[in-house]
């Protein structure tokens, strides 16, 4: 019975769905924690939490409560109005930011951190980098239009926000798309020279503090303050997507917060994925000077911060503050970083194309680095039980629910293990 519901629904979303995803056969209807499972009974692993957008794993009953609570209240009523739940995530989105984005990072008390809220990653990035040029042209009057990316990195599938992704697999077919936008390479150790590139005619630049959709690439040590000062020296404005690395998936709130080596702070900081737990929320977060760019009118979204998205949102926080979240992301995060690198050990003498060749990433965003396609080994994950999510191609990565335990980790990395040797040639 529930077998033919799911080949119904599959061959269903053949016919009525368009055909933009590349999707197993599989349909998922219920989850708790970390457990997924499918109309037909199967039981998943869930190492992806929806592509790191459910810090809190499936079905956490405080956020289901909140969601409840607001819906039975007031779900939607438009900015026209002023909503509280919206001016309190702003709030609480300041006092997280504060210490690196706010005064006591600019020294600059009449200048706090505001937030504008949307609905995606792709519109939180649109909007920064519209804030940015229009800091540049109407607060400061200059005539700054471009906006430099890097190289491997992803920002959204938008015609701005792509145009940006240094990535030609997200590009291809699109074309013409922005003429304002250029990609730096992605710096090695020792060499920073494509900072030279930032110069004052530079409007913006834009950055993921780990690249990741492009492999969970973290960029050499003291890079970012490289840039951070680079930019402060152009007067460039210094875009962090934190779409993926910020509510506490690196084991801060906000990526950029436990860069090593610290002293790095974005001008304006994009949101989304996990800040409100699954429900669809982005979150633009600007200070100093650049926080003035906007005016009535300059920027709007219909959905923007209802009341549902933002009190969700303000549970998420409140359940990663009062269950100590960051803490455990870090030292969970360890035991997962210590796992992957048994486990690249072991497999490192696999033949070409299977062999593993390290390990990325922080906190709970890592990544098993192969030197191939890392689809096989997934599908065969899978197969297990087990769902991951590719990243770049080659790495398979790891991005669970932020309370994940070590033991459901060390049954994640057993599977990979016994995928890894299936596919081996
Ligand atoms: N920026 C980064 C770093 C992302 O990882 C993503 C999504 O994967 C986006 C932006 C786009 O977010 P959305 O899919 O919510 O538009």
């Amino acid at each position: 019975m529930t077998r033919d519901r799911n080949q119904q629904l599959l061959e269903s979303a053949e016919r009525h769905l368009l055909h933009n995803y590349k999707q197993q056969p599989i349909v998922l209807t219920r989850g708790e924690g970390v457990r997924l499972w499918d109309v037909a009974g199967n039981r998943y692993l869930d190492m992806t939490a929806g592509i790191a957008a459910c810090p809190l794993g499936h079905a956490h009953p405080r956020l289901a409560e909140a969601i409840a609570e607001q819906a039975r209240r007031l779900i939607h009523a438009s900015n026209l109005y002023f909503i509280e739940a919206q001016i309190r995530l702003a709030e609480r989105l300041a006092e997280l930011a504060g210490p690196t984005m706010g005064p006591a990072a600019l020294g600059k008390p009449d200048r706090p951190v505001r937030a504008f809220f949307c609905n995606s990653g792709a519109e939180a990035n649109e909007a920064a980098i519209k804030l940015a040029k229009r800091y540049q042209t109407t607060v400061r009057g200059q005539d700054r239009v471009e906006v430099l990316s890097f190289e491997g990195s992803f920002h959204g599938r938008t015609i701005a926000t792509v145009g940006l992704t240094g990535q030609e697999k997200y590009r291809s077919g699109f074309g013409p798309l922005i003429e304002w936008g250029r990609f730096l390479p992605f710096p090695e150790a020792g060499d920073f020279s494509c900072l030279e590139q930032i110069t004052e005619a530079t409007c913006a630049v834009i950055l993921e503090p780990i690249q990741a959709e492009g492999g969970i690439r973290v960029a050499p040590p003291g890079f970012l303050k490289a840039l951070r000062e680079r930019c402060t020296a152009t007067g460039a404005v210094l875009i962090f997507d934190e779409v993926q690395t910020g509510i506490g998936r690196l084991g801060g709130w906000f990526g950029h917060q436990v860069e090593p080596g610290g002293g790095v702070w974005p001008d304006v900081m994009s949101l989304a994925k996990g800040l409100a737990g699954g429900v669809p929320i982005g979150a633009m977060v600007a200070c100093g000077d650049v926080a003035e760019g906007f005016a009535p009118g300059s920027h709007a979204s219909t959905f923007g911060g209802n009341p549902l998205s933002c009190a969700a949102a303000l549970t998420v926080l409140r359940v990663i503050e009062e269950e100590r979240v960051l803490e455990r992301v870090v030292t969970v995060g360890e035991h997962l970083g210590r796992r992957l690198e048994q486990l690249a050990q072991r497999h490192r003498a696999l033949p070409a194309g299977r062999r593993a060749i390290g390990t990325r990433g922080r906190g709970l965003l890592r990544g098993l680095a192969l030197d191939g396609d890392a689809s096989p080994v997934i599908g065969k994950a899978r197969e297990r039980g087990l769902l991951l999510s590719v990243a770049g191609g080659t790495v398979i990565r790891f991005a669970p629910s932020l309370l994940v335990t070590t033991q459901e980790i060390d049954e994640a990395i057993d599977i990979i293990d016994a995928s890894l040797a299936a596919v081996a040639p």
